[in-house]
């Protein structure tokens, strides 16, 4: 983990009224799935604030509901069946839910860049990939086709793409799937965003790769101030690279706090039970924990805290009432009924 000194400072007097220097402010996103088979409640009221400068890692299990939290954010959720059902989502003062999808297409791939698990869903198999990644700049920073071009190779090379101007000619087919996900990263950093999402953008890279790409995107935020949202199921990641940690579980974020507090002092159940089934350099633990049991079906989530059936700590009250989320310290929020 980085110096605790380095972490943003704290400022919960201005947090709730969304007036502070935030880049992204998200209040009680509500996001379902109406299916044949039922209502999936994916998402119940999220909260999230990012800072200029900060990066919030999103961790939980898959289906905890963090990549259709990040795809809610910038309208890319298929809808139907998908619906944001409530909430607001202020990107620099605008609400985005309120756009239309000219003015939003403006703001994705421009101010807010997205890197996703599977490149080639991104990635436009009738292009080359210098011209894909041209074309943003050409868009979004206006630049002229030549500059556009060698600017395109030059993010080829910083991302690591060897012979990167030989390549920049070639189709995304061309590239194994390690190097695709270094074009997508290519292309996601060369607008300078204010906000990045980066959704697992690590998982099918190696771990010398992997390490070269937390870099990078350090480096952006360290010399733009971009506000990072980094989503994972990797808490060494998590520890790499953020400033700050949400946990979520079955739809709800069920902790919230600055990286150290998070790893140290975590307060919530689920985030305790995840820390014990990791194996870490900094405890000696003797063995592994296993969380009983596993996410549920959101058709029929559990009634009251989610989490109930899984929880060591439940008590008659868990399985009635929905617990609240609370600020047990500054800018440390918790949803459970022991606090
Ligand atoms: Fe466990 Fe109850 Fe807290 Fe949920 S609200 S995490 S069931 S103690």
């Amino acid at each position: 983990m980085k110096s605790k000194s380095t972490r943003n400072s704290p400022d919960s007097s201005t947090r709730e009224n969304g007036q502070n220097n935030s880049v992204l402010t998200v209040r009680g996103l509500r996001v379902y799935f109406f299916t044949e088979e039922g209502v999936v409640k994916a998402v119940e009221g999220i909260d999230l604030d990012i800072k200029k400068g900060e990066t919030l890692g999103l961790i939980g299990e898959s289906g905890s509901g963090k990549t259709v939290s990040a795809l809610s954010l910038v309208q890319l959720l298929p809808i139907p069946p998908a619906k944001i059902v409530g909430g607001s989502v202020f990107f620099e003062n605008t609400d985005l839910l309120t756009l239309s999808d000219k003015k939003m297409r403006e703001i994705r791939g421009g101010k807010i860049s997205m890197i996703f698990q599977d490149p080639m869903t991104s990635l436009n198999p009738l292009y080359s990939v210098a011209d894909q990644i041209a074309e943003n700049l050409r868009v979004h920073r206006k630049m002229l086709p030549d500059e556009a071009t060698k600017e395109a190779i030059r993010m080829m090379n910083v991302v690591g793409i060897p012979d990167a101007e030989r390549r920049s000619i070639e189709y995304p087919h061309q590239f194994s799937g390690g190097m695709r996900q270094r074009v997508m990263i290519a292309s996601a950093l060369s607008c300078l965003p204010a906000l990045l999402i980066a959704d697992e953008p690590t998982t099918a890279l190696d771990v010398t790769i992997q390490a070269q790409v937390l870099e990078l995107i350090e480096e952006l935020k360290q010399k733009y101030d971009t506000a990072v949202l980094y989503i994972t199921h990797n808490f060494a990641v998590v520890a790499e690279i953020a400033d700050r940690v949400a946990v979520m579980y079955a739809g709800y974020i069920v902790e919230e706090g600055d990286v150290y507090t998070i790893f140290e002092n975590p307060k919530h159940p689920y985030t305790i039970d995840l820390l014990s089934s990791i194996p870490r350099v900094d405890k000696k633990l003797s063995h592994l924990e296993v969380i009983r049991g596993s996410i549920p079906n959101l058709i029929t989530p559990p009634e009251g805290c989610r989490f109930h059936p899984r929880c060591k700590k439940v008590m008659d009250k868990c399985s009635k009432v929905v617990p609240e989320r609370v600020e047990i310290n500054e800018r440390h929020f918790v949803r459970c009924h022991l606090y």
